[in-house]
């Protein structure tokens, strides 16, 4: 890989490794969740989420997603509880999809795959900063939320209609007032396990909380997410899709269900 990563062939999932090999480490994301397999913790606490949409900031197309961002300075949005211990805040939110409906979740459901899947990223106060965390074992914690074709998503559609003005890789613009608990399922049951950022670095720092419950979205909001570009102005255009990498080995690591 003689440039920077991304999901293309030369470039793709199957590339990374060259200049992260971490992506063979022995806990990484995503991987195929088997409900099956995955053990009932009756250890595990309900999901404490407490955000405050007034730390809300921006919308970033980073050439790879798109993500919102958040103030991390203060305790005003944060997760706890959980399979977790202390206090995670909320640094970002972004989404991985497909090209089409059949694909596009990082994680799946017994080799099922949803068109997209939303995370929120969230940090451990133990540690000064983000950045501090994300090399952590225990350092950061992402919520993912599955993504299903339904009924329009009002609260998503607040997002999409952002997309006009972050086209292209690198363009910004403010996203102020944004409550993030607005895009979670009715029912926070989850499932849990140790892995890694699905994007290079691949840091092995991430308890991972995936949700049970999918968020709906419509075939055309869908189509809007592929609007987006991962090229820059002046670059020859190409569509955001396909952004996602695709389930890594287990390598004996237990998925815990705060479920029966
Ligand atoms: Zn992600």
């Amino acid at each position: 890989m003689s440039h920077a990563w991304g999901y293309a062939a030369t470039n793709g999932p199957d590339k990374w490794a060259e200049n992260f090999p971490v992506a063979n480490g022995p806990r990484q994301s995503p991987i195929d969740i088997v409900p099956g397999e995955a053990s009932f913790d009756a250890g595990l606490k309900p999901l404490s989420l407490k955000y405050d949409p007034s730390t809300s900031i921006d919308i970033l197309n980073n050439g790879h997603s798109f993500q919102v961002t958040f103030t991390d300075d203060t305790d005003n949005s944060t997760l706890k509880d959980g399979p977790i211990s202390g206090i995670y805040r909320l640094k970002q939110f972004h989404f991985h999809w497909g090209a089409s409906d059949d694909k596009g979740s990082e994680h799946t459901v017994a080799g099922t795959k949803y068109p997209a899947e939303l995370h929120l990223v969230h940090w451990n106060t133990k540690y000064p900063s983000f950045g501090d965390a994300a090399s952590k074992p225990d350092g950061l914690a992402v919520v993912g939320v599955f993504l299903k074709i339904g009924a329009e998503n009002a609260s998503l559609q607040k997002v999409i209609d952002a997309f006009g003005a972050i086209k292209a890789k690198g363009k910004q613009t403010t996203f102020p007032n944004f409550d993030p608990a607005a895009l979670l399922p009715g029912c926070l049951d989850y499932w849990t396990y140790d892995g890694s950022l699905t994007t290079p670095p691949l840091l092995e720092s991430v308890t991972w909380i995936v949700c049970k419950e999918p968020i709906s979205v419509s075939p055309e909001q869908m189509a809007k997410f592929r609007s987006l570009l991962f090229s820059g102005d002046g670059e020859a255009e190409c569509c955001m899709v396909d952004n996602y990498r695709p389930p890594q080995p287990l390598k004996g690591r237990p998925v815990r269900a705060s479920f029966k």
